[in-house]
């Protein structure tokens, strides 16, 4: 049997980095075995509905470059693919659990219950409880008809029965076992009409015919319910193989990544950046911090996962090779902030100059720049070296942009001194009519002058640094002055010449 593998999100609001890790390693596996990577919506739970988070999950992965091949707004054979589109389904289901035994109906209203738990802080509804209960199990059959003809509000629970050892095979896990006595019945059917979580999950798990279910740790506990529900409704044969993936963990020490780490550790915590209700809800993503998605894919893949030996950079083709659930960890796997923004530097660092050109164009355009499509290749090509994050390109780079805003004055007091007026205006003199205007001849120029004229090699060519750059940090001082270009070369030798002056006098008059 082909393959079919799902990510299921619900849309409560932003997606977390984690769960992008869970559809990457859903897509994976997918490309990998031939198989079909679905997306799947799970918004039955109305009150958690947040507007806007389906579209940010999909952005998401359109972003990372994971397209499903089914789901909502991607078609496919079996659906709808959205939960709260399919609510006819469900219902029919789970009175066919309730005809077969493996549920029952619940009129315990929720007052009742919250007097229950009130007086016993360790009430559910379970098997030893259900007994003194209000439902199709202690009522007379008569009596559970009429209530429900009178349209009196019920639930449809999970009857669990006592005294079972559930056993789930987790392929990254192994054996796990559940006791039975220690479940609750849950709710399959909510008085709303509306099926729970676990209902319309594993209803649509069999309808879609998911082969593996491949999600995060803390569904692990749920799944001796999903393995119940199979049973009850006949289906363990065809019930898909579970792979629960290990939790991300905080930058320091253990406990889960919180998306309120963001804001403590200084990182996004999400894919794309996220505008909620108040400032507290909204969040900074790894796309507006100026990553790159392929950077993104690498860094998540390697948590928790890894094929053995010392390779680190994977590009998704290279993971789909590799990928593999028995090399996923069982251990947390720490999210670190720094390792991200390493991947993203090698990543910036190989990429295409057109494509960084690409990336830089919106950033240089919401500050104003008004430059060509080659001159941002050159501008990647010069800064991606020194680059950590993408905006760093208009931001570190900015005179590359535009005039120079600060000298790096402590460098200028040291290597300036009156001579340099002349040096300056005659180097100026020496490069304008410079032809070709390219790295190559600026360098044997310069370099020519410098010799006849008896300077120092390292204090004029820091100060031309310093008159292009403003800083002794940038891309090497030919290759920026060839991007300038003549007039804008000339134009800094003498602003500097004017700074140098100011930075002279300061100095004899302190
Ligand atoms: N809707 C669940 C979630 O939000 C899906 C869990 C699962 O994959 O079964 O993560």
């Amino acid at each position: 049997m082909s393959v079919r593998v799902r990510f299921a999100p619900s849309p409560t609001g932003a997606l977390h980095i984690g769960g992008v890790r869970t559809a990457l390693y859903n897509y994976l596996f997918a490309r990998q075995q031939g198989g079909t990577f679905i997306l799947r919506i799970e918004d039955t739970d109305q009150n958690r509905y947040v507007q806007g988070a389906e579209e940010y999950i999909v952005e998401s992965l359109r972003w990372v470059g994971l397209l499903p091949d089914e789901g909502v707004g991607f078609g496919g054979a079996f659906g709808p693919y959205r939960q709260s589109d399919r609510k006819e389904i469900y219902r029919e289901y789970a009175e066919r659990l309730v005809a077969s035994g493996h549920a029952y109906y619940a009129f315990d209203t929720p007052e009742a219950l919250e007097i229950r738990r009130n007086d016993e802080p360790n009430f559910t509804c379970n098997h030893a409880t259900r007994g003194g209960l209000v439902n199709s199990l202690t009522l007379p059959a008569a009596e559970v008809q009429s209530r429900l003809s009178a349209g009196e509000p019920w639930v449809i629970r999970l009857k669990v029965e006592p005294g079972q050892e559930i056993h789930v095979h987790d392929l990254i896990r192994g054996s796990v076992v559940f006791q039975s006595n220690e479940l609750d019945d849950k709710v399959l059917l909510k008085a709303d009409g509306m099926p729970t979580y676990h209902l319309a999950n594993i209803v649509d798990d069999h309808l879609m015919q998911i082969t593996h279910v491949i999600r995060g740790e803390e569904w692990l506990p749920s799944t001796a319910h999903h393995v119940l529900l199979y049973r009850g409704f006949g289906w363990e044969d065809s019930m898909p193989k579970f792979a629960h993936l290990p939790l991300i963990l905080k930058p320091v020490g253990n406990g889960k990544l919180s998306k309120r780490d963001g804001a403590k550790f200084g990182m996004p915590v999400f894919p794309l950046s996220w505008k909620g209700e108040t400032p507290e809800d909204s969040f900074p993503g790894f796309r507006e911090a100026g990553f790159l998605p392929e950077a993104v894919v690498n860094f998540l893949a390697l948590l928790g996962w890894h094929p053995g030996g010392d390779q680190e950079l994977f590009s998704l083709e290279d993971l789909t090779a590799a990928f593999s659930v028995e090399h996923i960890s069982k251990g947390g796997a720490r999210f670190d902030f720094e390792k991200a923004k390493w991947f993203n530097q090698k990543y910036i660092q190989s990429a295409d100059n057109e494509v960084l050109a690409t990336h830089i164009r919106p950033l240089a355009e919401a500050k104003g720049y008004r430059v060509s499509d080659d001159y941002l290749v050159v501008v990647a090509g010069l800064m991606k070296e020194r680059v950590t994050f993408l905006p760093d390109f208009v931001e570190l780079g900015y005179y590359l942009f535009e005039p120079i805003r600060e000298y790096d004055l402590e460098m200028l007091q040291k290597k300036w001194h009156p001579g340099m007026e002349q040096v300056f205006e005659s180097l100026a003199a020496v490069v304008a009519p410079l032809e070709p205007y390219e790295s190559g001849v600026l360098e044997t120029a310069v370099k020519a002058f410098i010799q006849e004229n008896g300077l120092k090699p390292g204090d004029v060519l820091s100060l031309l640094r310093l008159a292009l750059a403003g800083t002794m940090k940038g891309p090497a001082v030919f290759d920026m002055a060839a991007a300038l270009g003549p007039e804008e070369t000339v134009r800094r030798l003498r602003q500097l010449v004017a700074q140098g002056g100011k930075v002279h006098q300061r100095v004899e008059n302190a």
